[in-house]
């Protein structure tokens, strides 16, 4: 059984939150007095703390509860309050696996919290087996799943199955969702009170520049959420773009469709080039590309001012590209059959 007081921090679970002039007196229409800004300008006013318009658009969109959504500076935002709300710092533990996204470490490094991380199988799925060897620790409070996952692309399988068997917060990080024909894990939210999932408005909404991420989970992990973060965490301006961006959905799937087109031309053209030697395939805008000297291929291409990720290190010998327009990929394509 999920109980999610034995998962919060104490301190977080007594925190009484800020609540700032805005929360107090929520009309409109009066002479504002009370918050100390300027009566004059056009950005002077402090922005709504609860993205109330953004939250109502996004949950008519996505079919969940405005209380079930949290509105974020980015995703990475998300992923920190997800640590210093459940992990005790020197004490609890988070999970993730390897490769995939950098922040989950970086975040639990800021937040002295150690992060466990478990290598994926050869084709970059959950292994269940050493998974178990660390479920039951009673000092892990987060596990951390990118599906898509980045670097590899792929969809992560059996996600379900650690939601079920888990007692902590199963953070599902989905940025990119909106590139694979899967499902979203949307549609669990309410047979999972221990599901938290993130997206964001970075990738197939093209707004990185806005910082805007979102966290879809239970009504009571949001008010956690809106306990923990500053009061004003997403700007006028930001809350504004990712507004606008709902508000075109023609827009948003006529560039997603563009870039789906660009990925299949890429994965065909990547093809026909002898030092790649493998494609994985990919469920993202991007693509994990195994070549056969990473190091050497990467240092080229940014001699041609094409640059790409080198994950080397990571997983030996390959770079990660991103699907560009068409002439930029039609450039990365003519540098890489310059450079064989
Ligand atoms: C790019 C990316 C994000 C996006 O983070 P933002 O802070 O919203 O820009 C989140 N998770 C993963 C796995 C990513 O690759």
């Amino acid at each position: 059984m999920f109980q999610l007081e034995k998962i919060v921090r104490n301190n977080i679970l007594n925190l009484k939150p800020y609540s700032s002039a805005r929360d107090e007196y929520t009309g409109k229409n009066a002479i504002f007095l009370d918050a100390n800004e300027n009566p004059f300008g056009e950005l002077n006013r402090y922005p709504d703390p609860h993205q109330t318009a953004l939250k109502e658009k996004l949950s008519s969109i996505k079919s969940v509860g405005a209380e079930n959504i949290f509105i974020g500076n980015g995703s990475d935002e998300v992923i920190d309050i997800a640590y210093r709300t459940f992990c005790e710092p020197g004490k609890d533990k988070a999970l993730t696996f390897s490769p995939t996204y950098g922040m989950y470490d970086v975040s639990a490094a800021i937040n002295n919290i150690e992060l466990i991380k478990i290598p994926l199988t050869k084709d970059f799925q959950i292994d269940s087996k050493l998974l178990n060897k660390y479920i039951d620790d009673e000092n892990l409070k987060l596990i951390f799943i990118c599906s898509p996952n980045n670097p590899s692309g792929n969809i992560l399988n059996n996600i379900e199955e650690v939601l079920k068997r888990f007692k902590g917060i199963v953070f599902v990080d989905e940025a990119y969702i909106d590139f694979s024909e899967a499902d979203s894990y949307l549609s669990k939210l309410t047979s999972y009170s221990n599901l938290i999932i993130s997206q964001t408005f970075s990738k197939a909404r093209g707004l990185a520049a806005a910082r805007v991420g979102t966290a879809f989970a239970s009504k009571e992990i949001i008010s956690l959420y809106n306990k923990v973060k500053p009061p004003y965490n997403v700007s006028k301006l930001n809350q504004e773009a990712a507004l606008q961006s709902l508000e075109d959905q023609q827009q948003f799937e006529h560039n997603k469709n563009n870039i789906l087109l660009q990925r299949s031309f890429l994965q065909k053209e990547l093809g026909k080039i002898t030092l790649v030697k493998k494609i994985y395939p990919t469920d993202a805008n991007f693509m994990l590309v195994e070549v056969e000297d990473a190091d050497k291929i990467y240092a080229a291409l940014v001699n041609q001012k094409v640059i790409t990720r080198n994950r080397n290190a990571v997983v030996k010998n390959c770079i990660r590209i991103t699907v560009g327009s068409e002439e930029e990929n039609l450039q990365l394509i003519k540098s890489l059959k310059e450079i064989q």
